[in-house]
């Protein structure tokens, strides 16, 4: 057996890690997982507070995901995309049960990044156009076509771009592109969609890209009209409107996917991560009829080597079961409320945090430097060095066995949504105490 300090050097030496310089990474070496909690091979026993990368939603580690992965590999483990098989078949059909009305026909890709570009492509299939509408705080995915629908920094080192995308400013009411408040507004960014689409020609746009709540970029809800204005400007325009619900969807908001608390249905929803709890890449794009229809006709001109490879799909199949016969979306639904209450307790108490915000199980601190001007904890887009008390925050709590996301000034608390509550209280009192710590 090779000692942890030596395997860790094996990780090291040999392969890289994603989002960081290598120099001086200490990587925690995981040997074991189980529901909300994984165990390092120092022995140490860290509550995850993260999901994973907000994926495991049905925990970091589901016997039942993990049983139906075995079986299927005794079974059949390869098979090539433009094969049928059984998995294929009843995955197809337990998400059609889940996925919002008329979105029963299913693309599936490797991952979320991919199933963004594949909705991306769809979109210019069916329509024609090439533009794509785009928000300025949204993050779709580190390969090239989704990171160039994405708004925030992380595209910042692969300019310059295509030049087919628009962008829209945010309905982020906490920090208004027009300087106003929810309460008193005429909802300038709903008129503000219309308006970049009239000025862009219509008709050249195939389709706006929105995440209906924002992921990494800090989980703000925009005004109940939004969406719903998008989706009518969308279809006066006979735009296509691509929901990315990678990291929103199978639960974490409480429903089994956000556009749901909009009441409005996309034409093409991008998935991925939940959609196996992370215990196997896959991600796909659900489509509309009318779009699926499209294809009846024309070549759906894409495809991939491992597309609805059977090992993937039988951890979707499996952990759709779980996440229904563990009650686990409505579960999500339940704690919000807990957990909105601990977030505007900790705003209250400490001067560093602007706003708790909180959809199901999906909750996010934004840092402040001043409540009242809400200067930034640190600068958007900053060098590493500004961001290291937000990361020292972090470090603290690891030390102290939890694992909380961090990016730019947001701390997000996005635990599997089988947390029991005295797992989430216990995370929830360490954040409140290291928030309180001198930085
Ligand atoms: N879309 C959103 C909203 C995401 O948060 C992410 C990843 O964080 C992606 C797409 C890309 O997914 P993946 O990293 O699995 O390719």
């Amino acid at each position: 057996m090779i000692d942890p300090g030596s395997l860790v050097d094996l990780n090291r030496r040999h392969t890289l890690f994603t989002w960081t310089a290598q120099a001086g990474l200490h990587p925690p070496l995981v040997v074991s997982a189980e529901r909300c909690h994984y165990t390092t091979a120092t022995g140490q026993r860290v509550l995850d507070l993260a999901s994973g990368v907000f994926n495991a939603n049905a925990g970091l580690h589901h016997p039942a995901i993990a049983e139906a992965i075995a079986e299927q590999a005794r079974t059949l483990c390869v098979a090539a995309p433009y094969m049928a098989t059984e998995i294929r078949g009843r995955t197809g059909q337990a998400l059609a049960a889940i996925t919002p009305r008329g979105l029963d026909r299913f693309l599936f890709t490797l991952g979320g990044a991919d199933a963004v570009e594949h909705a991306i492509k769809i979109a210019r299939l069916v329509t024609g156009r090439s533009k794509i509408v785009a928000r300025r705080r949204s993050y779709h995915g580190a390969t090239l076509g989704a990171l160039a629908a994405t708004g925030d920094e992380r595209r910042d080192p692969f300019e310059p771009w295509l030049s087919s995308i628009v962008r829209l400013e945010d309905p982020y009411c906490y920090r208004c592109p027009w300087d106003t408040s929810p309460d008193r507004c005429a909802r300038p960014c709903a008129d503000h969609i219309e308006e970049t689409i009239e000025r862009e020609g219509p008709s050249s746009i195939a389709a706006v890209i929105v995440e209906a709540i924002p992921g990494t970029n800090g989980a703000f809800v925009p005004p109940r009209e939004w969406m719903p204005r998008l989706r009518e400007v969308c279809d006066r325009h006979e735009i296509l409107l691509i929901a990315d619900e990678v990291l929103t969807g199978f639960g974490r908001t409480g429903r089994w996917f956000a556009t749901e608390h909009t009441g409005v249905t996309p034409d093409l929803l991008a998935l991925g991560k939940a959609i196996t709890s992370g215990h196997a890449p896959l991600g796909a794009v659900a489509v509309s009829e009318r779009v699926a229809r499209h294809f009846d006709q024309h070549p759906l001109v894409t495809g991939m080597t491992h597309t609805a490879h059977p090992i993937a799909l039988a951890a979707a199949l499996a952990n759709v079961l779980v996440l229904q016969s563990e009650g686990l979306v409505t579960r999500a639904a339940a704690l919000e409320n807990t957990l909105l209450t601990r977030l505007r307790a900790m705003q209250a108490r400490h001067a560093i945090v602007g706003e708790a915000r909180c959809v199901g199980l999906y909750g996010v601190l934004e840092l402040v430097k001043n409540n009242a001007s809400r200067e930034p904890f640190v600068p958007q887009g900053g060098d590493a060095a500004s961001a290291a008390p937000i990361k020292q925050i972090a470090a603290r709590l690891q030390g102290r066995g939890v694992h909380v996301s961090t990016r730019w000034n947001f701390l997000f608390v996005a635990p599997p949504l089988c947390i029991e509550e005295h797992d989430l209280h216990a995370g929830l009192d360490a954040i409140d105490e290291e928030l309180g710590r001198s930085l």
